[in-house]
């Protein structure tokens, strides 16, 4: 079986290229980019004429909720959702009932996200740091990478006891294990449902002090640049978190981050009416935070975008602001929001933009992912782009199985059209049928 991508323009920047040419797949490898001359035999062709053809989107921050909250989301749901956001390898958080800190669950989602009514999709598990997510003990983790997990993490739960996070970080650091740090000190935060501030005043609700980020993002700075331990820095959402993250890359230490869609999309202004979509952890902060979180992600501080999918069931998400759940169904709209936000605007270009949203994502947590060179991933993960479509996101039309989606009714410009993952896992319906032609 021999497929042909044609035409399109190659953005891949794990090899820096940015080019019009056609990518050949043959049984569900990459062999071939740029000009092709062999054109003998293919079976399909893709007119991709307008369109780019990128390795397939790696999202390294996603909620799956399987096993014990299925009615939010399943590893079937949120991996389709991922393949129609544009996703070929995903990582799932390990704050599930029961979480994921043993071999044997991590054993259970690997199974089920290979499994045929899956999505289609590589699901890289993030393992618990310590045990139950309790931050008291560490979990087992020299099985749980044995078993697979690509990162440690106490996701929304962050740890909060330094001399355990440093030992947390010397044990990783012998095993290869990333930690993935949610940075937050709960004795600031605790309470706190969006920024602390001015309008949190007014719409007289408990406020989240920016310092609660900040201390916790300069801690596990710290810690990771005495230990050697390499440490992502989850969603950052203050101007400050970022000064620190570049102050500490500056002396060495080994500290990535990422940023998701809701941080530089949204501020506390459109709580406005006390809705719930928009209640997030870190808060949305204030225009003054994006305005810098802007350069930051020009200047490569904030290396990855990735989407937070957070998955709730709309009786959840229907009540009191202060009852509500923190975060926002986003995997199928984050790269529609970063072209329209980012690439658009001219703040990113599109090799800096697949960047941040394929190729660092997976060379930070070692995925065999992120890159169109042949045979460096165990089967061909390309992502077809239409960078200048415009279309409205519907959350009835989204295949995730929550609807909390601050995204619904919003018009971008920019979709996925086409989604590889061996073969053709997700075609959209804006791919114009008359671009595709079967010769079998
Ligand atoms: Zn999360």
């Amino acid at each position: 079986m021999r497929t042909l991508l044609r035409n399109g323009r190659i953005i891949d920047p794990s090899q820096g290229l940015d080019v019009i040419g056609s990518v050949l797949i043959e049984d569900d490898q990459v062999i071939e980019v740029g000009e092709i001359e062999d054109l003998s035999d293919i079976d399909e062709v893709y007119d991709c004429t307008g369109f780019w053809i990128t390795p397939g989107l790696v999202d390294m921050h996603v909620h799956l909720r399987e096993p014990g909250q299925e009615h939010k989301e399943t590893i079937q749901t949120g991996t389709q959702a991922a393949a129609a956001g544009g996703y070929t390898t995903i990582c799932c958080m390990p704050n599930t009932n029961p979480p994921l800190d043993n071999p044997a669950i991590i054993d259970f989602i690997l199974d089920k996200s290979a499994s045929p009514e899956a999505g289609g999709v590589f699901v890289a598990p993030v393992g618990a740091l310590t045990k139950g997510l309790q931050g008291k003990e560490l979990s087992n983790l020299g099985a749980m990478k044995r078993a697979g997990i690509v990162a440690a993490s106490d996701e929304g739960f962050p740890v909060q006891n330094s001399q355990l996070m440093t030992d947390a970080m010397e044990f990783c650091v012998q095993l290869g294990l990333p930690i993935m740090a949610h940075c937050d000190d709960t004795s600031l935060s605790e309470g706190g449902v969006m920024n602390d501030g001015a309008v949190s005043a007014m719409l007289g609700l408990k406020g989240t002090p920016r310092t609660a980020e900040e201390i916790a993002t300069m801690r596990n700075c710290l810690l990771s640049l005495h230990t050697g331990c390499p440490v992502h820095i989850m969603r950052v959402s203050t101007w400050g978190a970022v000064e620190i993250i570049r102050l500490m890359k500056s002396l060495g230490a080994p500290v990535t981050c990422e940023i998701c869609p809701m941080h530089f999309t949204f501020t506390e202004e459109h709580i406005g009416d006390f809705d719930t979509k928009f209640k997030m952890q870190p808060p949305l902060r204030t225009k003054v935070d994006i305005e810098l979180l802007e350069q930051a992600l020009q200047d490569g501080t904030i290396d990855c975008i990735a989407s937070d999918h957070s998955p709730h069931a709309s009786h959840e998400v229907d009540v009191p602001f202060d009852e509500a759940p923190y975060g926002a169904s986003t995997i199928e709209a984050t790269l529609a929001v970063t072209l329209t936000n980012l690439m658009h605007t001219g703040i990113l270009t599109p090799l800096e933009t697949i960047n941040k949203l394929s190729t660092k994502p997976a060379q930070v947590l070692h995925l065999d992912a992120g890159t169109l060179v042949p045979g460096e991933t165990p089967v061909a993960q390309l992502t077809v782009i239409d960078p200048n479509v415009e279309w409205k996101f519907d959350r009835n039309k989204s295949f995730s199985k929550s609807k909390n989606a601050p995204f619904h009714n919003m018009t971008f410009k920019g979709k996925a059209l086409l989604t590889f993952c061996g073969g053709e896992i997700y075609r959209d319906a804006l791919f114009p049928s008359e671009r595709y032609a079967i010769y079998m």
